[in-house]
């Protein structure tokens, strides 16, 4: 069987990202070239492409990189101008999109018409649990690392949030604790699908079992007098409770891991919690990378684990093929795989959705001509990974 035909018959089935940071839209300011890729992860390098000047340099040293590669593809397909950006028609491609992104339907028809996104589930962490006021487009995940640092009335996580600024001060542990389960079961009735942990951007993902009085110990301390391990016991005390509440209220639990804070965000590290906790469902971000064979390992070894590609075929298409390949042959069955596109604009959004379906047609249609699948079985595990599967996790709209 062709790549190609397998590559096609994915165009036809409808998508539900796991995983979004949309921005509201249309947008406040131009939509420039500059300013998606500011707002994209082809941002996270070494070339200031906003300073005209280095435009050919960022080109040249960043034509290989799976950020850009597909971004740049996704770009093309919108705007076609030629296959690629170059020093030339960087200026007119940038009016393009700049006109394009300030209608203010042009999200909507990339999102429904080009993405076939049927819905996305949005991180919105600069607003925790918000569906960026378009619940027709959005299934809210609420966003829980706020709770992990805010022992003091001082202290916030890397996106500078503090839970008692935003849930309400609280005189001592007990009121903490029952803040965050009343928080979690408001957030759920107003429609949030899941929780997030995106924690391997502020910490370790090595929680612990601690007693509650030695957490306790650690609230209502200024930042100033808590040492690393009192903040260590006490956010690994939160997590820990934080399981037992998505369990308590059936929101699967979606953590990041890989990269970010990379000494400590190996996937392994979560085993203690994903055994402590049968009853809620570890979804594992990013496929771990680079750790992704211990990925398909431990949706191997626990019924509670499910592997969410959401930006891997971005940060590395071939990891995500290899990581799909291990991940069909290894895991307890493959109602545990989603894919979500991790992006600001539907426009990198829709890049990172082509680099999926490549990555899925080429291992898919490997497969096949393999002998290792039947055609009808692979187009089974394409649906499965493009929509089927987040549906039944999540729960249909
Ligand atoms: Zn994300």
């Amino acid at each position: 069987m062709n790549v190609q035909d397998f590559r096609e018959y994915l165009d036809s089935l409808p998508v539900i990202s796991t995983h979004e940071h949309h921005l509201k839209f249309p947008p406040d300011e131009p939509a420039t070239l500059e300013r998606l890729f500011s707002r994209s992860y082809v941002a996270w390098g070494n070339v200031d492409f906003r300073v005209k000047a280095n435009r050919a340099r960022f080109l040249d040293v960043n034509c290989g990189r799976s950020y850009f590669v597909w971004y740049e593809k996704a770009l093309n397909d919108l705007f076609d101008f030629g296959g690629e950006i170059t020093e030339t028609n960087w200026d007119e491609i940038s009016e393009k999109t700049s006109s394009a992104l300030a209608d203010k339907h042009f999200h909507e028809r990339v999102f429904s018409e080009k993405c076939r996104y049927s819905w996305a589930i949005q991180d919105s962490y600069w607003d925790p649990g918000s569906d960026n006021s378009r619940p027709d487009l959005y299934a809210p995940t609420f966003r829980i690392n706020s709770f992990v640092f805010s022992y003091s009335y001082d202290s916030v996580d890397h996106n500078s949030n503090n839970a008692q600024h935003l849930y309400g001060k609280c005189e001592d542990f007990d009121e903490y604790l029952g803040m965050i389960d009343r928080v979690i079961g408001e957030m759920k009735a107003k429609g949030c699908v899941a929780l997030k942990s995106a924690l391997a951007y502020d910490r370790p993902l090595d929680f612990r079992e601690h007693n509650k009085a030695d957490a306790a110990k650690v609230f209502g301390k200024s930042k100033a007098d808590v040492s690393a391990g009192e903040e260590k016991v006490f956010g690994d005390f939160i997590f820990d409770y934080i399981c037992e509440l998505a369990a308590k209220y059936s929101l699967p639990f979606q953590n990041h891991t890989g990269l970010a804070k990379l000494s400590g965000s190996n996937p392994m590290n979560l085993i203690p919690m994903i055994e402590k906790h049968p009853e809620t469902r570890f979804v594992l971000f990013h496929g771990g990378f680079p750790w992704t064979e211990e990925t398909a390992a431990l949706a191997h070894n626990y019924p509670n684990v499910v592997i969410d590609l959401c930006w891997l075929p971005a940060i590395s298409t071939s990891a995500a093929e290899r990581l799909l390949r291990t991940f069909l042959e290894t895991a307890m069955d493959c109602s545990r795989i989603t894919w979500g596109g991790d992006c600001w604009f539907v426009t990198e959004s829709y890049g990172h959705l082509l680099a999926a379906k490549y990555v899925i047609a080429k291992v898919l249609s490997g497969k096949v001509n393999s002998g290792y699948l039947s055609r009808h079985r692979a187009e089974r595990i394409a649906q499965r990974i493009l929509s089927e599967n987040a549906i039944e996790i999540y729960g249909s709209r």
